[in-house]
């Protein structure tokens, strides 16, 4: 059953602008953030991902979280694409067409500089920056990331330091007053899953798992029961084992005893 949030809500007058890729982390901030602002904004980026799977998972993904809540679908506002051409003229990365994964250096495989070939440098830095000068003319402060330190490949960009250090910046070079929400920096696969339970019940998980798109290969063709997926790329094993472990806790912290009279 969905928790009644809105009479907890200090921040029901104020506009977010989630970074929203129709992953599984940022349709779950997007739930997140529509428990708590009166308005949310999504912002999507086209830079040049190998598959645009991605891309056409945003709009289901948004439709299926405003078609479980009234309020949640009165407060979803406009959803804006912004086209970086950054990675396409320089990029040389797994995720995008000139990256260097092939069949010789697989998806995930460890790179020269140590970090996982999927990793895109500073891509978060850059979403955060895009968001923040397109917020600006339009005094939204709120901006709320997917970024995970606990569970996150490793990537660089996604630690609490990096993101804590972009809304310093951000603040001090626009003279602004930024808030970068982050509300999975700690939680790992499991817990994100354990939070979308809490925001939305069953049905924003179910909707999770049905719409948003994980998969660095593309796949939609095949459908597990963390949704679909190649289910051998490092975005779905990681996907595959924190919804493994969600529905182990759910088991876990069942009833299994027949309550004592
Ligand atoms: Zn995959």
């Amino acid at each position: 059953m969905m928790q009644d949030l809105s009479k907890q809500q200090p921040l029901g007058g104020e506009t977010a602008l989630v970074v929203f890729s129709g992953g599984q982390d940022s349709a779950t901030c997007l739930a997140w953030s529509l428990a708590r602002f009166g308005r949310v904004l999504t912002l999507g980026f086209d830079y040049g991902q190998r598959h645009r799977v991605e891309l056409d998972c945003r709009r289901r993904v948004r439709d299926a979280l405003a078609a479980l809540s009234p309020r949640w679908a009165e407060r979803l506002g406009e959803d804006v694409l912004l086209t970086l051409d950054t990675y396409r003229e320089s990029g040389q990365n797994a995720l995008t067409p000139a990256g260097t994964a092939t069949d010789a250096a697989p998806l995930g495989a460890t790179a020269a500089d140590g970090l996982p070939n999927t990793f895109v440098p500073g891509r978060n830095l850059l979403f955060g920056l895009q968001a923040a000068i397109w917020a600006y003319e339009k005094n939204i402060r709120h901006l709320v990331l997917g970024v995970c330190q606990s569970d996150s490949s490793g990537y660089p960009d996604c630690r609490d330091d990096s993101i804590k250090a972009l809304q310093l910046a951000l603040n001090l070079g626009m003279d602004a007053h930024y808030v970068l929400h982050t509300p999975l920096m700690w939680l790992d696969k499991c817990g994100a899953w354990q939070l979308a339970e809490q925001l939305g019940g069953a049905a924003l998980v179910d909707a999770i798992v049905e719409e948003s798109h994980t998969c660095y290969a593309g796949e939609r063709g095949v459908r597990h029961d963390w949704g679909y997926g190649c289910g051998q790329c490092p975005a779905c094993r990681l996907r595959a084992r924190g919804y493994a472990a969600y529905k182990a806790a759910c088991a876990a912290s069942s009833p299994l005893e027949t309550p004592r009279a």
